[in-house]
């Protein structure tokens, strides 16, 4: 019988290895402690505005993913965005000058994920806290429900490192040891809405002076409805500073900085932390598969810490463990 694997995380790895599992004709089940899919691909919805919180764009370099992403412009859930770019810095402001070509979901940041999801059996609100080998396959306990029905052949963990730790320590220490070795930094992000258009002369910017690295108008780019929505994200250093401040203090510290850039106060504002956001040492490798254990490692932090090496590292595991599969059947 064709085997039965659970994905855990449905960010851009998890769905990516999950559609070559599918595709292969396996068995596939996706489960994820957020309400939806994209994981750090996310977008908060508000009263009558939207703004893209988490990875602001991604970029296009291997020819595979270039071609799934002109998939995604196809099926309308991601266009190219040309912002008017600057850098930032104790010395002024400069175009930013390069000619990277940067892309978003459409209409919002969380649209490539949905697209790959499509036809996936995904379950949301499902947050695994403990893995346990039964015989020659996994059980498999959350924290909503407890252990779920079913027994699964091989469970691919798709979440970033720190948190696949605790969930391979007992199981497999080798690959415990091989996740604890990335390491990812903490990323504030805060949402400002704006009754009116902001007359600044950028639509994003690379800061490298302040608490802030990066601020964008979210509703600048394609596809965006709703009212005028900027986006601030602190640095790494500022961010892990303060990683356990309150919402409050941090929105407070980071408006002043963007006001400080030319920005006004917000009419509202809503502020994110993200504990695992940017990873500041990626582990090489693309992905892991132990097939004797029928246990897979994917996510951004085996391959680069992008967007780009998410859905790369999703796609080599898939691959990987459909190879190791035929192998055994012959
Ligand atoms: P994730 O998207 O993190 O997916 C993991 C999923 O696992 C999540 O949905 C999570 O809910 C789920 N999960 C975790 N633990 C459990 C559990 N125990 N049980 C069930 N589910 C679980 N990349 C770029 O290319 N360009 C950018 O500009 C950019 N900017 C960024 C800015 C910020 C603030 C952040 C946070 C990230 C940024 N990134 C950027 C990085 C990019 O978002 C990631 O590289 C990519 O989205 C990672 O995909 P992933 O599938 O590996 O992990």
């Amino acid at each position: 019988p064709n085997p039965r694997y659970l994905v855990i995380g449905a960010g851009l790895a998890g769905l990516s290895a999950a559609r070559i599992l599918r595709e292969a004709g396996f068995s596939v089940t996706v489960v994820d402690k957020s309400r939806g899919v994209g994981g750090r691909m996310s977008t908060r919805r508000s009263d009558g505005w939207v703004c893209d919180h988490g990875a602001q764009y991604f970029t296009a370099r291997d020819a595979g993913f270039r071609a799934e992403v002109a998939r995604w412009q196809k099926a309308g859930a991601a266009a190219l965005w040309s912002p008017r770019l600057v850098v930032m810095d104790s010395e002024g402001v400069r175009a930013a000058g390069e000619r990277t070509e940067r892309f978003v979901g459409v209409p919002r940041m969380t649209a490539p994920a949905r697209l790959l999801a499509e036809g996936l059996p995904v379950r949301s609100g499902v947050t695994v806290t403990g893995l346990r080998r039964e015989g020659a396959g996994w059980r498999v306990v959350c924290a909503e429900q407890g252990e779920l029905d079913e027994t699964f052949d091989g469970v691919v963990l798709a979440v970033p490192a720190p948190q696949a730790v605790p969930l391979l320590a007992p199981v497999s220490p080798k690959l415990a040891t091989a996740a604890s070795r990335a390491r990812m930094e903490g990323c504030w992000s805060v949402m400002l809405r704006f009754d009116q258009a902001l007359g600044l002369p950028f639509d994003a910017a690379f800061v490298n002076d302040g608490p802030l690295r990066w601020v964008a108008r979210n509703s600048g780019k394609p596809g965006r409805e709703g009212q005028e929505s900027w986006l601030l994200h602190a640095s790494a250093a500022w961010s892990e500073a303060n990683l356990e401040a309150d919402a409050d203090t941090v929105a407070q510290a980071l408006i002043d900085a963007f006001i400080a850039l030319g920005g006004e106060l917000p009419q509202s504002w809503s502020a994110h932390r993200w504990r695992y956001a940017i990873t500041e040492s990626a582990v090489d490798g693309g992905c892991l598969w132990c097939p004797e254990q029928g246990l897979g490692l994917c996510g951004d932090w085996l391959n680069g810490g992008r967007v780009e090496g998410a859905w790369l590292s999703g796609r080599a595991l898939g691959r990987e463990m459909v190879r190791s599969f035929q192998a055994l059947a012959r």
